[in-house]
Parts: structure tokens; C-alpha cells; sequence
């Protein structure tokens, strides 16, 4: 079996980009733990407990001698969040369809199927996608997928940044791939359009100030002094994507499975927050949201009224209340944003 087969394999089983790179301790894997002691990570302890891990892929599999590096693309034929009416909720790019770990899983799974038909050989392997111990923005750049731009997305040369990443570590010593050159050149435009500044030098992300993690990965109070920068982003942001070079004739996905649920499709922050907690239900189930939960994404379109000052979605908030609104986190953070009215 060689790695021209597995990448011919990995496009009929859906996947738009694949490369091989070698399981080593790539010196940019060593930059994490500094990122870590810079306070970066915010309260995702989960990336310092598995630190010692990220070093290495060999030390999730200690003979692992290859990484297949995935990509898949997401996007659809949709306005850029840069693009869209103030009133319209930003809701990141890749959430919009069913949830990418299922997806991408099942066909991670299939392919590894196949491969352990084709090998003539037993082998070991691990796949994950996204949520492994595992830095995949390095290897995917080392399988010469893309480089790690200065937004710290993985952009593909021909296909943009709007990909999916995942991998499979194996004991198959397969030929790998040249690695990415990066092609960001002089460009500054992710580090100016960033609304916070959370992009603290090229390449680099201050997690603490990034709206996608204030909105995605905080699970309690968003800071108070933060609030007032979160615009329409009730999940995620795409701005340092949206304005990047390289996106601007992006490839685009026909795959249903990422297709715009109804749900997600546009909606504005009042109709959001004026969806019942069944409908929030329904819409998460299979998402790539479902882990926010109906409490989380009511306190961000909360927040985004306050921000925006939006008059809808202020008056949403007084005029609608579904059980949920009562939970002490919801009603902390719509407090605030009705504070937040003019005059
Ligand atoms: S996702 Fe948004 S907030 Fe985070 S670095 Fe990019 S532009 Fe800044
Ligand atoms: S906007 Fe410019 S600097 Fe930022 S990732 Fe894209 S090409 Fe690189």
C-alpha cells in the first residue's frame, strides 16, 4: 500500500486534501508549552494536561512512524461574516451543518478499514479529529496540506482555510510528503481586522481575548470587560478567515453534511433569542454547537444585544422567556446587556 493509494482512497471517502508526514518532534511542536506558561490557553486546562503529549505523536503511539494528515473543506456558498448585516448573528463558518467529528469520524474509520485490508499487514493506528492530543496544524503543514498562516488557521494554497483537520497516526513507515512553505509574506490583515487584538504577534493567539474562545470555550461569566467587544458573534469568529487573501476564491463544499442547517441559516440575534428552547434543542442536536447547550448561546446572543445595542434583540430579551432565560447564568448576562441600552 503506498501513500499515493491511501490519498486516492481518502478522496473517494470524501476528503478534499491528504498528505504524509514523518511521526517526529517537528521543532514548532516545542513552542506550545511557552504558549502554555504565556497564559494563552485561558481556562482550557485540558491543552496543559496533555502538554507532554502534543510533544511528540510518538508518545500516544510510541511506534507510530507516520501521520496522514486529512483536510475537509466546509464552506458554502454564504456572505462572510465581514459582509453581513449588523443585526445577522455571526455564527462561525463551521458550525453551521452536523457535527464534524461524527462526520469526519465515520469516515476516518473507512478509511483506516481499508487500509488494513490493503497493508498486507497488521498495523497500529490512532484517528482523531480535532480533539486528540495532538498539535494537527504542524503535521498537517509537514504533510504539505498548508502552512500555519499568521491567523494560526491551515491554509491550503488552492482551497483556502475553511477545512476541517484531522489524522491518523500509524506504524506504517509511508513515504511522506515535502512540507508547506508559508506564504503569508508581508501581509498584516488577520492582525488589523482582529476586533480584540487577540492575535498578540504573527502566529501567535492570546486565546484569552479571541471571541471564538470567549464564546465557545468559556463555560461561566464572559468578563464584563470583554463584553462590550463581542459585536454579533453569538458563536465563534471568522474575521481573521474572512479577510484573508487566500480565501477570497475559496473552494467551495457540496457535501450535505455542511450544508447550512435552516436553523443557522442568517438568523438575526432577536430571532435567535426568540426561539423556544425545543427549537434551540432540535437545532443543536447532530450540530457542530451541540456542546454550547441552549443556556451558553443564550448568554451570547444576551451579549451580542448588549453589544450591538441592537433594538430587536433588546427587546427580544424583555419580551420572550422560555425556561432556560431563568438559569441564573442567562439571566446575569441579560441583565447586562439591558444595561447596555441607550439613553
Ligand atoms: S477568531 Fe476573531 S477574535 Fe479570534 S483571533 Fe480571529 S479575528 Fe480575532
Ligand atoms: S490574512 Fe494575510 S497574514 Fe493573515 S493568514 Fe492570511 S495571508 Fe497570512
Amino acid at each position: 500500500m503506498t501513500s499515493e493509494e491511501i490519498k486516492a482512497c481518502a478522496v473517494e471517502l470524501g476528503f478534499d486534501v491528504c498528505g504524509i508526514a514523518p511521526a517526529a518532534a517537528f521543532a514548532q511542536l516545542r513552542f506550545f508549552r511557552e504558549w502554555l506558561a504565556r497564559g494563552y490557553a485561558g481556562e482550557m486546562q485540558y491543552l496543559a494536561r496533555s502538554a507532554e503529549r502534543r510533544e511528540d505523536a510518538r508518545s500516544i503511539l510510541p511506534s507510530a512512524r507516520s501521520v496522514i494528515a486529512l483536510g475537509t473543506v466546509y464552506n458554502v456558498e454564504r456572505p462572510y461574516s465581514t459582509e453581513r448585516d449588523a443585526d445577522i448573528a455571526r455564527l462561525a463558518r463551521y458550525a453551521w451543518g452536523d457535527d464534524y467529528h461524527d462526520v469526519i469520524g465515520r469516515r476516518m474509520d473507512a478509511l483506516l478499514e481499508w487500509m488494513r485490508g490493503a497493508a498486507g499487514e497488521p498495523f497500529d493506528a490512532r484517528a482523531y479529529v480535532d480533539t486528540g492530543p495532538v498539535q494537527e496544524r504542524v503535521y498537517a503543514q509537514h504533510a504539505g496540506i498548508g502552512w500555519i498562516g499568521k491567523n494560526t488557521c491551515l491554509i491550503n494554497p488552492d482551497r483556502g482555510s475553511w477545512i476541517f483537520l484531522s489524522e491518523i497516526l500509524c506504524t506504517l513507515p509511508l513515504e511522506p510528503d515535502a512540507p508547506s512553505l508559508d506564504q503569508c509574506g508581508t501581509c498584516t490583515l488577520c492582525l488589523d481586522a482582529c476586533p480584540t487584538g487577540a492575535l498578540a504577534e504573527p502566529y501567535v493567539l492570546d486565546s484569552r481575548t479571541c471571541l471564538s474562545y470567549l464564546t465557545i470555550e468559556v463555560k461561566g461569566s464572559i468578563p464584563i470587560e470583554l463584553r462590550p467587544q463581542l459585536g454579533a458573534h453569538a458563536y465563534g469568529c471568522d474575521i481573521c478567515q474572512d479577510v484573508c487573501p487566500w480565501n477570497h476564491r475559496p473552494a467551495q463544499s457540496r457535501d450535505e453534511a455542511w450544508q447550512p442547517r435552516a436553523a443557522f441559516d442568517g438568523p438575526s440575534l432577536g430571532a435567535l433569542w426568540r426561539r423556544s428552547d425545543e427549537a434551540w434543542r432540535r437545532a443543536l442536536r447532530g450540530s457542530a454547537m451541540t456542546r454550547a447547550g441552549v443556556r451558553r448561546m443564550r448568554r451570547n446572543v444576551a451579549v451580542c444585544a448588549g453589544s450591538t445595542r441592537d433594538a430587536d434583540a433588546l427587546d427580544a430579551l424583555t419580551s420572550v422567556s422560555e425556561p432556560s432565560c431563568a438559569d441564573p447564568l442567562v439571566a446575569e448576562h441579560v441583565a447586562w446587556a439591558l444595561e447596555q441600552r441607550r439613553d
